[in-house]
């Protein structure tokens, strides 16, 4: 067990107060009939959960308290447009509705966006600073969806872009890395990055999921900001060996030349093996090993500055003890809580200790892609 560390914790009540409403149907245009609604997948569960699991558990105890603000206007355009960020305060002064692409508001919702986006850049103050060694930022609204002019799925605004932005402005860093492991493709942060060679992207997901015209393996930044922009798109089922190993064989070759002053994670925990939305098989040991990657990263490059900010997560049962796992990797310690589906069970797939064939398949073409980028990779 490592040393225990200084950890710092961003949670609010209110971000709980964000309501996206009911879902009948993806499309939520249909005509009659259709069937009854359930809760919309990004409810406020997935962050309730997990903050009772830490109390639940005791390792709230473990961490400091870093209370989140309200980004402001100034700090929101550092990355959306002034006209989309008078439209979702418009949207929700109507009583509520899309912001975008399948990324609903309600009527209180914009100043919880903005205590989101806040709670990300208090975060990385007090990691910056000195306050706490690394945070983890238990935030609702997600944000890695977010375009520059647009929400999108589930995301109004993009926490990790104005965090990472904020952190060059406002505290000298100039090399911000952001690794997103999210099921999903961190669409709206590789927009936000695209062209820019001070902040390196990478994002893990599930090959064409959502949203499937991004995060693929030709999309690779332009301008000073070619090879910047790090897809690893990788096939259903890949599981825990096949995360490690593209985090192992990409991920940290890359980081090593670039030499992050600040590594930020989009931390989706619906890659897990219980979520309804992806298929991506990863365990609570799956997180808690990727964590103890990103924090060997921020030790060896950015003085341990390593900000984690929650994303997506829609199994209600068992993403509360994925985050849980990433905590207590942040921690050094083990509460050793039972978890819901037993790890003893989860090890006999084959996809625990294995890198498939398609894994493998698709770990090389991502390397033989940015080689000529990263000499590191050749
Ligand atoms: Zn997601």
């Amino acid at each position: 067990m490592s040393e225990q560390q200084q950890v710092g914790f961003v949670y609010d009540d209110r971000y709980l107060q964000h309501n996206p409403g009911l879902q009948r149907l993806w499309s939520t245009d249909s005509d009659l009939p259709f069937v009854e609604p359930t809760i919309h997948p990004s409810n406020y569960r997935l962050v309730m959960r997990t903050k009772h699991l830490l109390d639940f558990s005791g390792l709230i105890e473990s961490l400091s308290r870093v209370a989140p603000y309200m980004a402001t206007v100034d700090d929101i355009a550092r990355y959306h447009t002034r006209e989309y960020i008078e439209r979702v305060q418009r949207i929700c002064a109507d009583g509520g509705g899309d912001t975008g692409e399948g990324a609903p508001a309600a009527a209180d919702s914009y100043p919880i966006a903005l205590l989101a986006a806040g709670g990300a850049m208090a975060a990385v103050d007090a990691v910056v600073s000195g306050e706490v060694r690394r945070a983890f930022a238990n935030i609702r609204p997600p944000g890695h969806h977010a375009m520059q002019d647009k929400g999108m799925g589930f995301c109004i605004f993009n926490n990790v872009v104005i965090a990472a932005r904020h952190a060059q402005a406002s505290h000298g860093i100039e090399r911000v890395m952001v690794l997103d492991w999210d099921v999903h493709d961190g669409n709206g942060t590789q927009d936000a990055f695209y062209d820019d060679p001070t902040a390196l992207f990478f994002s893990l997901h599930q090959d064409r999921l959502y949203p499937a015209e991004f995060g693929l393996l030709d999309q690779v930044g332009e301008g000073e900001g070619a090879g910047y922009t790090v897809n690893l798109p990788l096939p259903p089922g890949s599981g825990d060996a096949a995360y490690l190993a593209a985090i192992e064989n990409v991920v940290m070759p890359i980081a090593d030349a670039f030499e992050p002053q600040l590594v930020l994670v989009s931390a989706g925990q619906d890659a897990s093996t219980a979520d309804p939305l992806g298929r991506m098989c990863l365990t609570t040991e799956g997180y808690r090993r990727m964590t103890a990657r990103m924090i060997e990263i921020a030790e060896k490059h950015a003085d341990g500055h390593l900000v984690i900010v929650q994303e997506g997560g829609y199994s209600e049962t068992y993403a509360p003890y994925c985050t849980l796992a990433i905590i207590e990797a942040l921690v050094g310690e083990r509460t050793g809580i039972a978890e819901p589906l037993p790890l003893d069970g989860l090890r006999l797939q084959p996809q625990y200790g294995h890198v498939g064939a398609s894994g493998e398949e698709a770990i090389a073409a991502i390397r033989a892609q940015y080689a000529s980028y990263w000499p590191g990779l050749g």
